[in-house]
């Protein structure tokens, strides 16, 4: 077993045998891929993966050498994260740091929690705005809340892109941050 310790890498995008993203692993996976003949490495990442056997250049993406079959999923489950990653950590009435979700539609009044009702949003206009729609304060949304959709964000969710996957991903990802 190699003796995976990369100092900064987080993971490795695997690519199927098309090409087409797929998801991230670990490092330690991705290698054990590479070393299994299972994948391919296209782009190095930075290091080298040591071994009783041999040396390997830490893999950034991969991929695969035979076709598998994906369902895909086309649905993105709603999490806080995501809701802060989508609107770029910013509040969604006034672009101050977002710390809170705010449902737009309070759920008091039945507002649902779903990605077009939940947008990141500071402590103060969360607070002020309570169990009020924006209408209703004068307020407006500096960006309509959607789910975000596209092939990086069905394979990263809301993990931070090693830019070594960018010609994989489609990036820049237009749905990552509502606030760019
Ligand atoms: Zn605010």
């Amino acid at each position: 077993m190699p003796d995976i310790r990369p100092a900064r890498v987080s993971g490795a995008l695997v690519l199927n045998a098309t090409y087409e993203p797929l998801c991230v692993v670990s490092v330690r996976r991705a290698t054990i891929l590479v070393l299994t003949s299972k994948a391919v490495c296209v782009a190095d990442g930075e290091g080298i993966l040591h071994s009783a056997m041999n040396e390997l250049p830490v893999p950034s993406v991969v991929r695969l050498t035979r076709y598998v079959r994906v369902p895909y999923r086309t649905h993105i489950g709603l999490s806080r994260r995501g809701i802060f990653a989508r609107d770029g950590w910013r509040c969604a009435y006034c672009r101050g740091p977002a710390e809170t979700i705010d449902h737009v539609m309070p759920r008091s009044r039945g507002g649902r929690h779903a990605w077009d009702n939940v947008v990141a949003a500071c402590a103060r206009c969360n607070h002020t705005k309570g169990d009020k729609t924006p209408a209703e304060l004068g307020w407006r949304l500096l960006a309509s809340p959607h789910a975000p959709k596209g092939v990086a964000w069905r394979v990263l969710g809301h993990r931070t892109p090693d830019p070594r996957w960018a010609d994989w991903l489609d990036m820049p990802m237009d749905s990552q941050q509502l606030a760019a």
